[in-house]
């Protein structure tokens, strides 16, 4: 039944099929589309996002025709084969009592692959070869191929098609200024420039007949120079509708932006109002996207009407059953998204098949088992970092009866500290929602006391896993005894303060979020999505908040700094970094330290940095502590995650490691 004020799980109809919820599982580049067994593999991993409630779920993205294909797999479904090949999702997806909607996306300058074709013949930023102007033949030719693809979706049981229309691929391309300079019926007016989107829905709402839900995915804000104005933007909305759309999704910036738009820097549901504005335009319903990861988000954007529906990808590779959790009570087991894009974009952009950092089995599905285990074995897990947590979790799915130890207060490990960064407040939800977990799976889990080998080896269990992670590494450098000198583990759990000029040693990603946070200014007037529109210029001047701290960060390496930052998260910490005014010198030899700072050589020349505080940001060892004695007492035991090898450690191997040995026991 349908409240005055509509909620999330109230059923909502999509031209003539009604969704049960509110909740669609938006679009995502998987990596899959292109590989041997990816189909069988997509089917899966969508079906079990459907069969736990996800109302609709949209493909990435498919190209029209060949030209407009991201990469140089083919992603489209061209002929009697690839139908076939597409069945596999749609009937797995079917069979889970859910509803898919096959995104078209023609990637015009976006394209990675040597002949790329746009409005103009104007390069991106991103790529490499200017595309070929299309012709108005090809323009005709290309209108034609999304029908065509729309007819074909059908055919391979589709529920319809999704025109992908935002982020600045080809429809961007022919809407915004920046990149249409043509001269002819395509360019100039927006009347010209809306032509080709107009056209390329009016076809494939003709392709579909009323037997497809047909969605547009539009720009809310381009957030690029020449980009769409907001009466662009509203006037788009009302021609799509005009022209067939049943569904408009929305999108935020182009990826040549250079404003953050999905990356945990972003607050929650910061673009609301700008969809709102589209919702407020229209008779069809809006959906909402961008950094809506909670569903106490997802609550405040229905019912507070600034959208009808709301999209996210993201959080439905962190938690399959986001929608079936939320809605049977259990909100706090949720696995939350903590937008760090290490496991989804970064593996998509840099040619591997996707996952996600806080769940591994994500798009790998079927290399878990999810069988009881046939004896129920009674295990410790020594260390409730993530590793330890994710071992633990898995094995307790499994039917074993888990146990996990912590000499600290509370589990989390190296993510507790992670939380308090800028922009990683999620890590301390996560950490949230695996409390609740471990709950929920009946894991024993015993904080404040540090168990010794002796306990371990008398108390019986039938398996051991020691996930005791790692300790910072010391400097051995004169002066590195001294008071001012101070671990980063210290400064971000709050144990020690840095003073008002700061020197960081090591520039690997924890000296890049130390400095982060020890330089990072407030806005104090400002609330955070206020503070995040001036940081950024969005919709005004940007203008920083003025910065905390003097910080300056140090590494011997020669080259940039942040070389090791996120593939599509790094630039965000590197701009934040010089807005707060952060020095950095590379090539640099230590000399020593003193009470007021510290003598360095930076390309072999003498230099004198006084500070108050050096932070040892240096890497890692490992904390391997019981295995020595366990071995002592003929113990047989697993290590992971950093107690088995820090060098590089990060959460995303942790957790794998994790999980996967969980799931072996
Ligand atoms: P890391 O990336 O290995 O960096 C350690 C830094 O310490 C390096 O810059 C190294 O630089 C320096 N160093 C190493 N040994 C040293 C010594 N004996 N004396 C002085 N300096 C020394 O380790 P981390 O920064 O601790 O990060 C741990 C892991 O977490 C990494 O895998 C990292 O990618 C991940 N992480 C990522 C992020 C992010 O992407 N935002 C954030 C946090 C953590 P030089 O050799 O050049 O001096
Ligand atoms: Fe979210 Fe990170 Fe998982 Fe991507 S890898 S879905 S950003 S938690």
């Amino acid at each position: 039944m349908n409240s005055a004020v509509p909620g999330t799980l109230d059923p909502i109809k999509i031209g003539n099929t009604t969704l049960p919820n509110r909740f669609v599982m938006g679009s995502m580049h998987t990596g899959l589309e292109g590989h041997d067994g990816g189909f069988e593999a997509l089917g899966r991993f969508y079906a079990e996002r459907a069969k736990a409630g996800c109302a609709l779920v949209v493909t990435g993205g498919f190209s029209p025709n060949f030209a407009g294909r991201i990469k140089d797999v083919h992603c489209t479904i061209d002929g009697k084969g690839d139908i076939e090949a597409h069945r596999k999702i749609t009937s797995h997806v079917h069979e889970a009592g859910g509803r898919i909607l096959l995104q078209l996306l023609h990637a015009g300058r976006y394209s990675y692959h040597p002949a790329p074709v746009a409005p103009s013949p104007l390069k991106s930023p991103l790529n490499r070869d200017v595309p070929a102007e299309l012709s108005e033949t090809e323009i005709l030719q290309t209108i034609e191929d999304y029908a065509e693809t729309a007819r074909r979706a059908l055919l391979a049981g589709y529920d319809g098609i999704e025109i992908m229309g935002s982020e600045g691929y080809l429809i961007s391309q022919f809407l915004a200024e920046r990149t249409n300079k043509r001269v002819d019926d395509w360019g100039g007016s927006f009347d010209n420039r809306m032509r080709f989107p107009l056209l390329v829905t009016r076809a494939v709402r003709e392709a579909l007949g009323d037997a497809g839900m047909l969605g547009f995915r539009m720009s809310a804000l381009d957030l690029v120079e020449g980009g769409m104005t907001k009466d662009e933007i509203l006037t788009l909305a009302q021609g799509l509708e005009e022209a067939g759309a049943d569904l408009l999704g929305t999108g935020v910036g182009w990826h040549e932006s250079a404003v953050p738009t999905i990356a945990g820097a972003v607050p929650h549901g910061a673009f609301a109002d700008a969809m709102k504005a589209i919702k407020e335009t229209v008779s069809i319903p809006v959906a909402a996207s961008n950094r809506i990861n909670l569903p106490e988000t997802a609550e405040e954007i229905i019912g507070g009407g600034y959208a009808d529906l709301i999209y996210m990808a993201r959080p439905f590779l962190a938690d399959a059953e986001f929608v079936a959790k939320y809605a049977g009570g259990r909100r706090a087991e949720l696995n939350i998204c903590i937008a760090c894009n290490q496991a989804c974009l970064d593996h998509y952009f840099s040619g591997q098949p996707i996952s996600c950092l806080v769940n591994p089995r994500a798009a790998r599905e079927q290399e878990f088992q999810d069988v009881p285990a046939t004896a129920p074995l009674q295990v410790a897990i020594v260390g409730a970092g993530v590793a330890g947590i994710a071992c633990a979790l898995e094995a307790a799915k499994r039917g074993h009866q888990v146990t996990l130890f912590d000499g600290a207060e509370r589990i989390g490990g190296q993510l507790k500290l992670a939380a308090v960064v800028p922009g990683k407040t999620d890590y301390g939800l996560a950490i949230d929602g695996f409390e609740a977990q471990l709950r929920a799976a009946g894991v024993d889990v015993r904080l404040g006391h540090w168990i010794t080998a002796e306990e371990l080896a008398s108390a019986g269990f039938d398996e051991i896993v020691l996930s005791t992670g790692i300790t910072a590494r010391e400097l051995d450098l004169p002066g590195a005894d001294g008071e001012n000198v101070v671990s980063y583990t210290d400064v971000l759990n709050g144990t020690r303060q840095a003073g008002p000029r700061v020197v960081i040693i090591g520039a690997g990603g924890i000296g890049h979020d130390v400095a982060l946070f020890l330089s990072h200014g407030e806005f104090k007037e400002l609330s955070e999505k206020e503070a995040f529109a001036a940081q950024w210029g969005v919709g005004r001047e940007a203008a920083p908040a003025p910065a905390a701290r003097e910080v300056t960060m140090l590494k011997r390496s020669d080259g940039r700094f942040g070389k090791t930052l996120g593939k599509t998260t790094g630039w965000i910490l590197r701009q934040e970094l010089r807005d707060c005014g952060v020095q950095q010198f590379g090539n640099v030899t230590y000399q020593k330290i003193d009470a007021n700072g510290i003598d360095i050589l930076v390309d072999n020349a003498p230099m004198r940095i006084d500070a108050d505080t050096i932070v040892v940001c240096a890497g890692q060892l490992e904390n391997d502590t019981l295995s020595q004695r366990l071995m002592e007492l003929g113990c047989s035991f697993h290590v992971i995650g950093g107690a088995k090898l820090a060098l590089e450690l990060d959460a995303k191997r942790a957790i794998d490691e994790g999980a996967r040995l969980g799931n072996r026991l």
